[in-house]
């Protein structure tokens, strides 16, 4: 509720939500209510509300549309789990796609230990590491390198996903997974381009660096 009253009442960060979402850096890019959801301390229901009366007192704008927006993805996530039971842990997902897999431990280890190839997944991978979070471009971003680059068995990353991350939440988590990977609510075989994502998201590099050079001091 004292995130609620910060993000909203104090700074009104909520009326830029839009435009600062996809960041990567610091407290007020995006609402980090994601840890309350999931302990059943914050419900979506109260932020709805929430914002509804932020509506009225302070402005009514796309970020605060896009607020609900994102809490409409979570709740579908729910819906999918539902609908598909333990398909949404099946390898094929809720598609009962075919692809081939690698499972290979080294390559699973390196990527959570942020050691590949591409300095913006290892970044990210430090921070879930060292802090049980990680924004919601970066999950987007290794995620695709794990399962559509590497390869690699998408619910080995789902699953250290699930022992990191301080939000976890099985709906949300493996339903996010299965959209990633391509087996699940986007037929479209997709992959990010990590390269042109890093120079996008983080064209000066602050937060590549902010977490590659802490690591080689330590
Ligand atoms: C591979 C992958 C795994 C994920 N695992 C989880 C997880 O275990 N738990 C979790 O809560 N979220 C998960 N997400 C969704 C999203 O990354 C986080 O909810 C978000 O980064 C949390 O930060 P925030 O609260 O500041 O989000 P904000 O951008 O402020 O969004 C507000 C709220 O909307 C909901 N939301 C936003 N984006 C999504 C989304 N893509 N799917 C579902 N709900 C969303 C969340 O409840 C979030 O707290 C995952 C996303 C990906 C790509």
């Amino acid at each position: 509720m004292n995130r609620i009253t910060d993000y909203f009442w104090k700074s009104e960060r909520l009326s830029f939500y839009k435009q600062t979402r996809n960041g990567l850096l610091g407290t007020d890019y995006s609402s980090k209510f994601s840890p309350w959801l999931a302990n059943g301390s914050l419900s979506a229901r109260m932020i709805y509300w929430e914002v509804q009366r932020y509506e009225k007192e302070i402005q009514k704008n796309e970020s605060t549309y896009w607020l609900i927006f994102e809490l409409i993805w979570r709740d579908y996530f729910k819906y999918i789990s539902l609908k598909h039971g333990n398909a949404i842990f099946h390898l094929g997902g809720i598609l009962d796609k075919k692809y081939t897999w690698d499972s290979n431990s080294e390559i699973f280890l390196k990527w959570t230990e942020g050691k590949t190839a591409e300095p913006f997944v290892n970044a990210n991978m430090i921070e879930l590491k060292k802090t049980g979070f990680m924004s919601n471009r970066g999950r987007q971003n290794v995620a695709s390198f794990f399962a559509k680059s590497m390869l690699m068995d998408w619910r080995m990353g789902a699953a250290y996903f699930e022992q990191q991350l301080i939000d976890y939440d099985a709906h949300s988590n493996w339903g996010n997974w299965l959209y990633v990977a391509g087996v699940g609510n986007d037929p479209r075989d997709r992959k990010f381009n990590i390269k042109l994502q890093a120079d996008r998201y983080d064209a000066k590099g602050q937060y590549q660096k902010r977490w590659l050079q802490n690591t080689l001091f330590e």
